[in-house]
């Protein structure tokens, strides 16, 4: 059976030109980039390079960049890093409710140290309303972290809207730009970002690497301690090879963006045309535009999503209930819950996320099996 993977918003494979990359950095590069003697000397040269590879795709300078390893960590460090950092006893911290849990867990974390939280509702669509964002900013309001767009449904923010509000307040937003980068314009051009966290294993680059965009001059303080390492904002030894990684991921992804954006669009088009006119009672989750051209959340009544995926994986079809991190467990998504789906519609919800090795055929084959598959799911349920 050939097998046909719809999960690239979970992860994606690493293209062989990245791999090409890395592998040097192993055995035959092999050294430490602090070390003064030339074994450090190439490691050195490929980090640097990396950084500026990753600072041109984001559009700031080198020494905004810090290295990480991956979203979580970058996440972590952007929310814990900027309220630590912040200055006054009384510190408030705005985010979303349907934030990735790596930004959710940290403003949890800071909220049982004694840091005001509010956690902001979102529409049906998933979006935040840049009203009710500068309603909810206090004078002590130290950061602001909505993520531009979601891993869940794909909604994309309004994000100038809400950069527009943090900066005439003068408070910092940090975007969680995981899932948007490589498939929408993810810049930092905008005044009013002032953290932005990318993942290399999202855009075709390795597991484990990741950096976070910090405006020159904005507040952190580290989160792991040691070195001086990236500034001494983010001690340890780097992960050469993965940054390396990062590092082309990054350069391949720009280079691609739109015209593999508009591939990737039309086939979504294509996957939930098919869907819907063949089956009852479905409806696609997120917004009808603002959203990421590969991710389709599709909630089917009647049926229960791990059943589904059970019988899609039997037909050779890796497809997801929601996010990764979650998939194992059955707990509802917090996400759909936030957008007002009923949690019964929500437990039958499929993610399809498409990417390169998406072809129209592959496409057709999930079109032709679903229907079939949900009603004989819908005869036992
Ligand atoms: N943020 C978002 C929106 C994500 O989708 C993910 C991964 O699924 C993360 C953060 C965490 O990234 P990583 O897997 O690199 O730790």
């Amino acid at each position: 059976m050939r097998r046909i993977y719809l999960d690239y918003a979970a992860t994606t494979p690493v293209r062989p030109e990245v791999l090409g990359a890395m592998l040097p950095f192993f055995s035959e590069d092999f050294g430490n980039p602090s070390s003064a003697h030339w074994y450090g000397a190439g490691p050195r040269a490929a980090v640097a390079r990396a950084r500026g590879e990753v600072a041109t795709a984001l559009g700031c300078d080198e020494d905004e960049i810090v290295f990480t390893a991956g979203g979580t960590e970058s996440d972590n460090l952007a929310v814990k890093g900027c309220v630590r950092a912040a200055a006054g006893g009384r510190k408030h911290v705005v985010t979303s409710a349907i934030e990735h849990k790596a930004v959710l867990e940290s403003c949890r974390a800071l909220a049982a140290e004694g840091v005001e939280l509010t956690v902001l509702p979102v529409d049906g669509f998933g979006r935040v309303s840049p009203d009710a964002l500068r309603g909810a900013l206090r004078p002590h309001t130290v950061l602001v972290s909505i993520m531009q767009a979601n891993n869940e449904v794909g909604t994309l923010q309004d994000l100038p809207a809400l950069a527009s509000v943090c900066r005439d307040a003068g408070v910092p937003l940090h975007t969680d730009a995981v899932q948007a980068f490589g498939k929408v314009p993810t810049g930092v051009t905008d005044p009013g970002v002032t953290y932005l966290s990318i993942s290399a294993h999202k855009f075709y680059g390795p597991k484990g690497a990741g950096a976070l965009f910090v405006r020159r001059g904005a507040p952190l303080a580290p989160v792991i301690h040691g070195g001086g390492h990236e500034r001494s904002r983010r001690a340890g030894t780097e992960n050469v090879s993965g940054l390396v990684g990062l590092g082309v991921a990054a350069r391949l992804a720009m280079a691609d963006l739109e015209a593999e954006g508009r591939r990737l669009d039309a086939l979504r088009k294509c996957l939930w045309e098919g869907l819907s006119a063949a089956i009852p009672d479905v409806r696609l989750n997120g917004h009808p535009i603002w959203r990421l051209p590969h991710v389709a959340s599709v909630s089917i009544a009647g049926i229960g999503g791990v059943s589904m995926i059970q019988a899609l994986e039997a037909e050779g079809m890796a497809v997801s209930s929601g996010s990764a991190c979650m998939s194992e467990s059955p707990v509802p998504s917090h996400v759909l819950a936030a957008m007002g789906i009923d949690g019964a519609l929500a437990a039958g919800t499929v993610r399809f996320s498409l990417g390169r090795h998406t072809t129209p055929d592959q496409i057709d084959r999930v079109v032709g099996a679903l229907p079939g598959i949900v009603e004989r799911l819908r005869r036992v349920h």
